[in-house]
């Protein structure tokens, strides 16, 4: 091999070296990098290699050129990732080789296998101690229900008596979600579709969340059944967007969302709870104040609240990291400071399409009708209505149908929506009265003037009789009595849109 081979093959060392690799002369400037620098400054999205060099490379190639001395595994954040640095002095040339080496995913894999030991050994100390607890508190609310009970005793002792029942019960329910954390409550299982589950429990998370802070569900229709227990899969969605209400003091908006996820077995390398397999995934995203690398690193842990006294105890996430193990599922949380919070929580889905499960879960909230089997469709309806608990509720029905939905608040609104969409929509489906000076009627006969074939469809809490005085409205036709079970909304508005009921007949026109 001759002296120009030599350099030449001397040469291909970085060139090939799959890890990245600069080299920087004693100004600090860069004199050479490899295709694998290259390629690592892109997949983080810095412009060039330099840009991702810790801040304090120009010194750093003083020192290391000044002392001789290699400088070794230099931890430099760049874009959320943790780059490891080694600089190597080679005094000869007066440059510096600096070797990079992208660790994110080792230490947050790391990070994660210490949080997953730390919870194991924390569940197993909460649930020893709760099953001795337990114990203790049946014979305090034992006796202090028997001293309540015995005749003669003082007013005063009597009282306190009771006072210690009471608070006994209080500790019990405590214990119970300890014994929830540590995965040692008895679980009720049974296919479940979560999009039901979900809807069925929409009007009681939005009336805890309140006016100032917007509820939205975005449903993926057909999802496989989960196998899980009602109770703890609601108690999971309401602790959740109890937390995303008390991030957002100020308002905001809170999407709960459902998907369905399939993991290859790479995807496991980034979580070590999470697994390869069919998944249903329970989003709950917020604009809160999200959180912070302390909070994030204590989140699960029973008792780790930074709320005020009486404000929060620290269970919840507890209970929700409890719940999702017992069900072999796992939760993933991301969040940043001043942007907001996506919880997910990853649930096995079952080989059975979720619609099979509705029945069982029909049964056990009353439901008179099977939602899974709703009536559905992919036109384009323009919802109406004043109320927004209301109308958000009826979009997120019409949107698990599968339509595709505009929405306004008022009359004057939907106009606003109409112009720029009136192409689209095929159904209007509108309160009767509105605030703001156009009323549904008057709404719909302006849209069927321009837009004759549209289809319409009045909602209103009065009888047909008193809604509507001089216009034909026939119940289940082009009219819809509030308050209107779901199966019902879906059935009429999919018959109005098939145009399936001829017109009115005279007799039943007011
Ligand atoms: P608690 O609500 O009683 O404080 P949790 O276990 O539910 O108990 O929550 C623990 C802590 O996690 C909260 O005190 C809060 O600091 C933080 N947290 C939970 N959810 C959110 C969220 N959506 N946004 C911001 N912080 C949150």
């Amino acid at each position: 091999m001759n002296l120009e081979e030599l350099n030449q093959d001397l040469a291909s060392f970085p060139r090939s070296n799959p890890n990245p690799v600069l080299s920087l002369s004693a100004d600090g400037s860069v004199i050479y990098y490899n295709d694998a620098a290259r390629d690592l400054a892109a997949a983080i999205g810095a412009d060039t290699p330099a840009s991702i060099l810790p801040s304090d490379t120009a010194a750093l190639i003083t020192l290391c050129l000044g002392s001789g001395e290699k400088i070794m595994n230099l931890l430099a954040t760049v874009r959320r990732r943790t780059i490891s640095w080694s600089f190597i002095p080679i005094l000869e040339a007066k440059v510096v080789h600096c070797y990079a080496t992208d660790i994110t995913d080792r230490l947050n894999l790391e990070a994660q296998l210490r949080h997953s030991v730390k919870m194991e050994a924390v569940g197993q100390l909460a649930a020893g101690v709760a099953h001795d607890f337990n114990n203790i508190l049946t014979i305090i609310q034992g006796h202090a229900d028997l001293l309540a009970g015995a005749s003669g005793l003082p007013e005063p002792c009597e009282s306190s008596a009771r006072q210690i029942g009471a608070a006994a019960e209080r500790a019990g329910k405590l214990i119970k979600q300890l014994l929830m954390f540590s995965r040692k409550q008895v679980m009720q299982q049974r296919n479940l579709d979560l999009n039901e589950v979900i809807l069925n429990l929409s009007p009681m998370l939005r009336g805890l969340v309140g006016e100032q802070i917007v509820f939205r569900f975005n449903a993926t229709p057909n999802l496989p059944a989960v196998s899980a227990d009602l109770g703890m899969i609601q108690q999971i969605l309401v602790n959740l967007v109890l937390n995303a209400r008390d991030a957002m003091p100020n308002g905001g908006q809170i999407t709960v969302a459902t998907s369905r996820q399939a993991l290859e077995p790479v995807s496991s390398v980034l979580n070590p709870d999470a697994r390869p397999g069919h998944f249903v995934c329970l989003k709950v995203t917020d604009t809160g104040c999200g959180m912070d690398a302390h909070t994030l690193s204590h989140l699960f842990e029973p008792f780790f609240t930074t709320k005020e006294t009486g404000k929060g105890i620290g269970l919840g996430l507890a209970t929700i990291y409890g719940i999702a193990k017992q069900h072999q599922g796992w939760v993933v949380v991301d969040s940043q400071v001043g942007a907001g919070s996506t919880f997910t929580i990853f649930l096995p889905g079952a080989d059975t399409p979720a619609k099979s499960a509705a029945p069982a879960l029909a049964a056990d909230v009353g439901l008179s009708q099977n939602l899974a089997d709703m009536a559905r469709g992919d036109e384009t309806i323009l919802v109406v209505e004043d109320e927004p608990a209301l109308r958000e509720l009826v979009v997120d029905i019409l949107e698990l149908c599968g339509y595709r939905i505009f929405q306004a608040n008022s009359g004057v609104e939907a106009l606003g929506v109409w112009a720029l969409h009136k192409d689209e929509v095929d159904l209007l489906l509108t309160d009767m009265v509105m605030p703001g000076g156009v009323s549904g009627r008057q709404l719909a006969e302006r849209l069927q003037a321009e837009s004759p074939g549209l289809k319409v469809i009045y909602t209103s809490g009065y009888s047909p009789g008193m809604a509507g005085k001089d216009i034909a409205l026939l119940e289940g036709f082009n009219f819809l009595a509030k308050p209107y079970p779901p199966t019902r909304l879906a059935q009429v508005v999919r018959e109005c849109l098939d145009g399936k009921r001829g017109p009115a007949p005279a007799s039943q026109i007011s």
